[in-house]
């Protein structure tokens, strides 16, 4: 099923016009209406007049998020206050938090890119639906809940928290999807088994997965343990929240509802914009936002993109699973590691549980790295020969994978912190000497 084939079955051309005629006009309304925006286009010698297709988006500047956090926290605001009826923030772990206002059409375009991407997923009128995202400053709850009854499902706000109640109730009211981040649905798949349940006893059947990097293999591990089947979707608040792209039934990368946000890759360093297929940073124009629109902002998000017909008949561009972004990606001892490389080497042993920690530090001025990951009770034991051979050959394969040895310790069941939102993997003492 697709929600809104006019938008999602464009030819490319269509959807190239589309886009041109939302570029100049997002250009000219940033121009007379953000002081930022207007100074920075005049430094480089563009005027909206200058903009005549998609083409010449390449004629704009970038906008990070230093540049939100300096304007915090209505600085890049376009509409006046009295148009704004939400308002929203991203975590930010450092410094000021990002804050961003929507309108009531900003509302509107959210819940219609949510309701694509539920619809893409398989849940229909029919279904009832648990959001287990945070409610609250964060944008995934709401987000989620308003496409939920935008599509006219019924949505359980459930937000995190209370997890034996939550399975409770996906088992009495029959709730058939789920959006939470993926290390939730595993704390729910741990709980459920704490509870002498199985998946046979909740009939689970779409998750909607987000909010923080995954792999194939902990795709695998999701399904299994919950006996459902789990999509990908991707969002950030500055942007909009989820639903700025979403899996098909396919399930060969994400397609970007591109009618609203304008995708492009470029290499981080010298800031060109790179052909699909080559993995870069993602950078997103919002074509149609009132609340507070955005010129080719920068994600740090690694991936790559593609517009290879896609058998589910969308046309849109479609983005390849983020590798990590690049302030999680740790260079040590000079090679780029990613915890996505980790978590796919240990799901790949039966010995281990997905849960796993990076440390990172500096002896005598030369990068360590220790992995510690859990292993699962049944292969716990006292016999350290036994317990040797396994730490040796996840070190193998770490080895293999990262080009860089890393020292494994083995932690004991349940002895690795669970995460209810976004999990961290990753503790680097360097920054903290
Ligand atoms: P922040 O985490 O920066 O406070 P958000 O809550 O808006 O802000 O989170 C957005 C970020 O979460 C994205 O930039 C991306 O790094 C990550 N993210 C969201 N969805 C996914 C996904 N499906 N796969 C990988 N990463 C994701
Ligand atoms: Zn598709």
């Amino acid at each position: 099923m697709i929600w809104n084939p006019n938008k999602e079955c464009m030819s490319r051309d269509e959807m190239r016009a589309l886009q041109g005629k939302r570029l100049q006009k997002l250009v000219t309304y940033v121009y007379h209406n953000v002081p930022f925006y207007r100074n920075k286009m005049q430094a480089m010698d563009v005027s909206p007049e200058d903009i005549k297709s998609i083409d010449d988006i390449v004629k704009l500047p970038f906008t990070t998020k230093q540049d939100l956090r300096d304007n915090y926290p209505y600085g890049l605001q376009a509409a006046p206050a009295s148009e704004i009826v939400r308002v929203h923030a991203s975590s930010g772990t450092t410094g000021n938090p990002t804050i961003v206002g929507y309108t009531r059409k900003d509302i509107a375009v959210w819940s219609e890119v949510m309701a694509r991407c539920l619809t893409a997923f398989g849940v229909t009128r029919e279904d009832t639906f648990s959001v287990a995202y945070g409610y609250g400053l964060f944008t995934g709850g709401l987000g989620a809940h308003y496409g939920v009854e935008n599509l006219g499902a019924t949505v359980i706000p459930t937000s995190t928290g209370n997890t034996e109640k939550h399975i409770r109730l996906i088992r009495d009211l029959n709730i058939s999807g789920i959006a939470c981040t993926p290390s939730y649905a595993l704390y729910l798949a741990e709980t459920l088994d704490k509870m002498g349940l199985r998946k046979e006893d909740i009939g689970l059947r779409i998750g909607a997965f987000g909010a923080e990097p995954w792999t194939e293999n902990m795709r695998k591990e999701i399904e299994e343990r919950l006996g459902l089947k789990g999509y990908n979707i991707y969002g950030l608040s500055e942007i909009m929240g989820p639903g700025v792209s979403y899996e098909c039934s396919e399930q060969n990368g994400s397609h970007i509802n591109e009618d609203h946000f304008y995708p492009e890759i470029i290499n981080p360093e010298t800031l060109e914009q790179l052909p699909h297929g080559e993995q870069g940073e993602l950078v997103f124009t919002t074509l149609t936002k009132e609340g507070m629109p955005l010129l080719r902002y920068r994600t740090k998000d690694l991936c790559t993109l593609t517009n290879e017909v896609c058998a589910c008949g969308r046309t849109s561009v479609r983005m390849g699973r983020i590798m990590g972004r690049s302030d999680d990606m740790l260079i040590i001892r000079g090679i780029n590691v990613f915890p996505s490389q980790v978590e796919s080497v240990i799901l790949e042993m039966p010995e281990f549980e997905p849960q796993y920690m990076l440390v990172v530090d500096r002896v005598n001025n030369l990068d360590t790295l220790q992995v510690q990951v859990e292993v699962r009770k049944d292969f716990f034991s006292d016999d350290i020969g036994r317990m040797l051979n396994m730490k040796k050959a996840l070190a193998d394969k770490l080895k293999s994978v990262l080009s860089i040895s890393a020292d494994v310790k083995l932690m004991e069941p349940n002895s690795i912190e669970r995460s209810q939102g976004k999990s961290k993997h990753v503790i680097d003492k360097r920054m903290l000497k």
